[in-house]
């Protein structure tokens, strides 16, 4: 769309398409819309489109399509990207899905579930529970997220090491495209080679090809068992041999392996007022281990005989493991509240890598080092799944030092680390997605065939740009 006064025309059109429930134009509905999660990105929009079916997803788009509107899709706006967040043109229509909220089937013999995409993730865990099923994806926003929102950003989160990411855990999945046409592959299928993977394509794709309104999930038997660790080791090297022997020990039940830094659990435990210290002995690092079982397994004995020849191996240096739930809760406050801490303590710069699992102690070590030539006033927090090679590598400003000067050191650090990340084959967005903040650096870092293959494939879907534009591609004039 071209101006504000076309807006005025479209808006109206458009109530009158969707009726009034669907569309709103107040200023209460929209502020709080308008600012991604993180503070970084503000824009403004002409209106904020409710539907509340696949239909009338598809009617809004084909209507869009036709006035080349663009359409900003937000889940729970809980993206660290800025993806959901418009530009500042004011001509955006944003598209939320929240009331979509239906759970349309749950199958526990197919192990399947079908869920609106404008669910929480939240809703969608408590009914796979209601049918004595588990769904894995876990994160620290699942209360507001939306499934929308965690396939367009092919979400990670703490059990992918056992379940993998959004991607592994989609069996089909439902959108419209630009054009307003639907695509539906709902049925609770594992086996299907008939042409392209339409639903993998759609999946991390961040409202750039399609809106995604609906998907059909895959479940796992309940949790009947669990256990669940601190421990405290020397270095990164250590953490990593730990995690191999509790691979290779536990039967494959690890689900969750997450790297603390003693600077992080400083944090934590200084700005965090319901965080515990963990009990263990002080130590550079710490890890948060889980395994879980569907059977009636013993897993606290199963944890401890692994951790005693940890012991014995020199791997570990102390090592708690949780004897309730109220414990249980206390280590995952720990490692959920590094980002809530890291914020109460002052600025931080951030970078989401990953790097091949074995090879995350070098990035660390080289990773400090530039961190140290680069940041004097600034200290390094890397946390995170070190089970799926991803950190999240930051750093916070020192206490007392100069804002400005800390900040300023922002671009030359992410061009270094990124740099580092690319040298060892990794990655410089492993869990969050381009969004508008990593254009640049997909432009920079992906292969030229890869970028002409990705910029084809959103002219083919979409020849108008209307869906996202300048999220993940930089926009270009239709
Ligand atoms: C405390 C906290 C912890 C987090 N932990 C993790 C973590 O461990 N792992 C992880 O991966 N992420 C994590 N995140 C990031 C975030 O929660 C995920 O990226 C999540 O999947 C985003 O979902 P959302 O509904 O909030 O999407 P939004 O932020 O609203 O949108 C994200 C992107 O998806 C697009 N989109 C949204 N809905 C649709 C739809 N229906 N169709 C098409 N496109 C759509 C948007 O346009 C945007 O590009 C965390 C965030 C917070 C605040």
């Amino acid at each position: 769309m071209r101006d504000a006064t076309d807006s005025v025309e479209f808006v109206s059109q458009l109530r009158e398409l969707l009726g009034p429930d669907s569309l709103r134009t107040g200023p209460d509905d929209l502020a709080p819309l308008l600012a991604d999660h993180r503070q970084l990105f503000r824009g403004r929009a002409a209106a904020l489109a409710l539907p509340d079916s696949t239909a009338e997803v598809s009617r809004l788009l084909a209507f869009c399509n036709t006035h080349r509107i663009s359409v900003v899709p937000q889940g729970g706006n809980t993206g660290y990207c800025g993806g959901a967040t418009p530009d500042e043109s004011g001509t955006a229509l944003l598209l939320s899905l929240r009331r979509m909220r239906r759970i349309r089937a749950v199958n526990a013999d197919d192990f399947a579930l079908v869920a609106d995409a404008g669910c929480t993730l939240a809703e969608v865990q408590v009914a796979a529970e209601g049918a004595d099923r588990y769904f894995p994806l876990s994160l620290g926003s699942e209360g507001s997220c939306q499934i929308g929102g965690n396939l367009a950003t092919n979400a990670g989160g703490t059990a992918v090491l056992r379940y993998g990411m959004m991607r592994d855990l989609t069996l089909g999945i439902e959108a419209v495209l630009a054009d307003g046409s639907v695509i539906s592959q709902l049925a609770p299928l594992r086996k299907d080679n008939t042409g392209y993977d339409l639903r993998q394509l759609l999946i991390g794709s961040e409202g750039t090809l399609g809106i995604i309104t609906a998907a059909c999930l895959k479940l796992f038997p309940a949790v009947r068992a669990r256990a669940t660790a601190w421990i405290s080791v020397a270095s990164a090297d250590q953490a990593l041999s730990l995690l191999a022997l509790l691979r290779e020990r536990s039967a494959d039940r690890l689900v969750t392996c997450e790297l603390v830094p003693q600077a992080a659990l400083n944090l934590v435990l200084q700005h965090i007022p319901a965080a515990r210290d963990p009990g263990t002995a002080a130590a550079p690092w710490y890890l948060l281990v889980e395994l879980a079982s569907s059977g009636e397994d013993d897993m606290d004995g199963l944890l401890q005989a692994a951790l005693a020849q940890a012991l014995e191996r020199d791997l570990v240096l102390d090592a708690a493991l949780a004897r309730n739930g109220a414990q249980r809760e206390d280590f995952w406050r720990l490692r959920e509240s590094v980002p809530a801490a890291q914020r109460v303590a002052g600025a931080s710069l951030k970078h989401d890598i990953s790097v091949p699992v074995a090879r995350i102690p070098e990035f660390i070590r080289r990773g400090s080092a530039l961190v140290e030539q680069h940041v004097p006033e600034g200290f390094l927090v890397a946390y995170g799944h070190i089970g799926d090679g991803n950190l999240h590598f930051n750093v916070n400003q020192r206490p007392g030092a100069d804002s400005a000067a800390f900040l300023a050191r922002e671009a030359p650090l992410k061009r270094a680390v990124h740099d580092l990340v690319a040298s060892m084959g990794g990655s410089f967005s492993a869990e969050h997605g381009i969004g508008q903040l990593k254009v640049a650096e997909l432009e920079r870092y992906a292969q030229p065939a890869e970028l002409a293959a990705m910029r084809a494939i959103k002219h083919a879907l979409d020849p108008n740009g209307i869906l996202n534009p300048g999220k993940v591609l930089r926009s270009t004039p239709p």
